[in-house]
């Protein structure tokens, strides 16, 4: 039996759609204290609103840049604050434009690792001071299969992102163990999100018949395994990945899908 969340303090960046949200409501109905983080107010305002109507634990809303040192460190001053500490930093916060490399401009590069490979660093390295006063402090950091495992056109500076929060992973969770602070990943294989709706439904039903179990991922799939690595019990496992993909990178070929 895992020790419950309850009352448990938990920043989710990019909380406010998508994965994030998902994570947020599984958090949430553990009955932890969620702050959602996001840029835009109105879609933080209205997420904290329903995650906090769909019951379990209080919800909040920050606005924040992650990819802002001043914000990430208000970010955290604020959960602080609200929650009298923090226990669990879900780096979750990520854009996924798409460009080949031969279109894609040094501004396209700039601002993806702005957000996805700084942006992380910037949240957990403001998290340290709260998480190691905690009696279990966690990182759990949304990466990818794009990057680290697969590839995919438009997607190489993506993928380089991706890949790199699990370089950072791998060194940041040998310097933060002294704290009792573990730092572990999610691998998202294709999951069912507003940022994902965007690339069209054709899209979709290429990558589901790419797919052994044949459906694309829910947000709850990966809520559901971030809420592992946040557990107590889940305290010798750390800069460890888990992936949610429906058994998508193993095909060798088309063949394999008979
Ligand atoms: P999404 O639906 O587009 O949501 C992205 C979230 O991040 C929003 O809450 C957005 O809010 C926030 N955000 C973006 N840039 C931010 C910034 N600079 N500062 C603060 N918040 C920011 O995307 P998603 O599909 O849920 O993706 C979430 C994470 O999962 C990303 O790291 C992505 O790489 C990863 N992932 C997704 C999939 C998938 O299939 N969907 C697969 C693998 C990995 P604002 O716009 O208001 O800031």
């Amino acid at each position: 039996m895992f020790t419950p969340l309850t009352g448990r303090s938990v920043v989710v960046t990019g909380g406010t759609k998508g994965i994030g949200k998902g994570i947020a409501r599984t958090f949430a109905e553990a009955g932890a204290r969620i702050a959602v983080v996001g840029r835009d107010p109105e879609a933080g305002a209205r997420a904290a609103s329903e995650l906090q109507a769909a019951g379990g634990g209080e919800v909040s809303f920050i606005r924040a840049d992650v990819s802002s040192g001043a914000d990430a460190e208000r970010m955290v001053a604020e959960t602080v604050e609200r929650f009298g500490g923090l226990d669990v930093l879900c780096a979750n916060a990520g854009i996924f434009p798409d460009v080949r490399l031969e279109q894609m401009t040094e501004q396209d590069i700039d601002a993806i690792f702005a957000t996805n490979v700084k942006g992380t660093m910037l949240t957990v390295k403001a998290a340290i001071g709260a998480l190691s006063r905690s009696d279990h402090g966690r990182v759990i950091i949304t990466s990818s299969i794009t990057g680290p495992i697969t590839g995919y056109p438009g997607w190489s500076h993506y993928g380089a992102t991706k890949a790199g929060q699990l370089g950072f992973m791998r060194t940041v969770c040998i310097e933060l163990a002294k704290y009792g602070i573990t730092v572990n990943a999610v691998m998202p294989g294709n999951i069912i999100t507003e940022g994902l709706a965007g690339l069209g439904e054709d899209y979709q039903k290429t990558m589901a018949a790419s797919i052994p179990l044949k459906r694309l991922g829910t947000v709850d799939d990966i809520g559901y395994a971030a809420l592992y690595f946040a557990s107590k019990e889940a305290g010798y496992v750390t800069g460890q990945t888990i992936i949610v993909d429906g058994g998508q990178i193993l095909p060798e070929s088309l063949e394999a899908l008979a």
